[in-house]
């Protein structure tokens, strides 16, 4: 059998960058004109309220349109574009229409007569993938016959990486996401994400990475201007290699070590051929984990600040969806409340696995701490944020109980939070806005 075939070319020009990468993976005559194309971006997050950074979180608008520019120019009609994007309020329909508008989906309609899809305003279809799990897919995807994944380059806090795999997570519904993030560990969420690829049809994978992301997946992670695509038609080796480019070995990616040993890939990459430019010569290491003290009880630029009497363990891979969104604002609102005294002992737990320190004064946040707690006598000072999504106001609330007395300003105006992470890039010509925009 020949080798997969994984393109990497500077990105220099609009229309022809994209063109060269998918002719070196092979080109589009895989699909036939009247096949139906199903286009998978990244909108990983969206906010209405306020300019926040785009830069490795989301993927260019001027990807997508050379993409649907190149289809329609090889004479493909029935193109679909599609994405799921998580907002707090699960009755939110307007957010990611926002994102639609804003990125021009919209104009690209008008423009190329394509059809652009909200994931959740669609059917899904329980999917079998193996080992007798099921996941509930969106059924335009399922019903393709040519999936073009489009990922951004970039890391990922849970999962290491987030690239053509981690990306289809957008096309499951919320009951299936939280099932990813499973408490088994064996069959936890770098389980669940390598089995991801199990059903789906022929897929053209063309990594962006315009900008790529240290310390992804979201706005709040480091991006770079790195100009560079990764294509393949194997979406596999188009992660190694991906994986490769942040500094990972794809053995170091719990995600793709599973997918490897599911579909017997080797994971020295040797049935990959790369073409174009030279990997080692742009590999450049992103660092995926935020960084925390010895013990993990507390991020590292809390401590800097001095800040004691309380423990916020790090994150776990079974913290999911809504409470991954409001890990970083509920942490910047305990260190905009520090006042230079210890706190009264208290802990902040999150995800499905934690349990409480004795001794200690215990906020538990979520349903899920809530449901495996809830009938342990001993844990009757124990405060419960009870619900998912966990409500702001509830932690709000729970932290004054303990005695930290936050503000309300970050958490109950979470659409302008990341506007706080826009200032890095403000004045820096290397991230222009315009790439996100039609
Ligand atoms: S409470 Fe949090 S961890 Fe539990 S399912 Fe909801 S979002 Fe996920």
């Amino acid at each position: 059998m020949g080798k997969h075939v994984v393109g990497v070319v500077r990105c220099t020009t609009p229309v022809d960058s994209v063109r060269e990468v998918i002719e070196l993976a092979g080109g589009l005559n895989r699909i036939s004109k009247s096949d139906r194309v199903f286009i998978k971006p990244n909108i990983v997050f969206w906010s209405r309220g306020v300019a926040f950074p785009k830069w490795g979180v989301i993927t260019t608008s001027r990807v997508v349109e050379d993409t649907v520019r190149l289809l329609k120019e090889y004479g493909v009609n029935d193109i679909t574009l599609g994405e799921g994007t998580v907002v707090l309020d699960p009755k939110d329909r307007e957010t990611q229409e926002d994102a639609y508008r804003y990125l021009g989906y919209r104009s690209l309609e008008k423009q190329y007569g394509i059809k652009c899809v909200k994931v959740f305003e669609r059917p899904f279809e329980k999917v079998d993938v193996g080992d007798g799990v099921t996941l509930n897919f969106n059924t335009d995807i399922l019903n393709s016959d040519v999936v073009i994944n489009l990922p951004v380059l970039k890391t990922h806090a849970q999962a290491v990486v987030s690239l053509g795999v981690k990306n289809l997570k957008g096309t499951i519904d919320i009951k299936s996401r939280k099932k990813c993030h499973n408490v088994d560990g064996d069959k936890d969420l770098h389980f669940y994400v390598s089995r991801l690829i199990q059903k789906f049809p022929r897929m053209l994978t063309v990594i962006d990475g315009i900008y790529s992301n240290e310390r992804g997946p979201g706005f709040d992670g480091k991006a770079r201007r790195t100009n560079l695509l990764i294509a393949s038609w194997d979406v596999l080796s188009a992660d190694f290699v991906g994986a490769k480019i942040l500094g990972y070995t794809p053995k170091q990616v719990p995600h793709l070590a599973h997918a490897a040993q599911f579909y017997s890939k080797p994971l020295d990459m040797s049935d990959i051929q790369t073409t174009g430019v030279d990997v080692e010569s742009v590999a450049s290491f992103h660092d995926y984990t935020f960084p925390y003290n010895e013990d993990n009880t507390l991020p590292m630029p809390l401590v800097k600040m001095g800040i004691s009497g309380i423990s916020y363990p790090k994150y776990d891979t079974s913290l999911c969806t809504y409470c991954s969104l409001l890990t970083g604002a509920v942490l910047t609102s305990i260190a905009m409340a520090w006042k230079g005294s210890s706190w009264p002992n208290v802990e902040v737990l999150t995800g499905k696995l934690m349990k409480p320190t004795p001794g200690k004064k215990s906020i538990m946040i979520g349903k899920c701490l809530f449901e495996a707690n809830k009938k342990n006598p001993e844990l009757k000072d124990t405060i419960f944020v009870k619900t998912c999504p966990p409500s702001p106001d509830k932690i709000i609330e729970a932290l004054n109980q303990s005695g930290i007395e936050i503000k309300p300003d970050i958490l109950m105006n979470l659409d302008k939070f990341p506007a706080f992470f826009m200032k890095k890039y403000v004045n820096n010509p290397e991230f222009e806005e315009s790439f996100f925009q039609i």
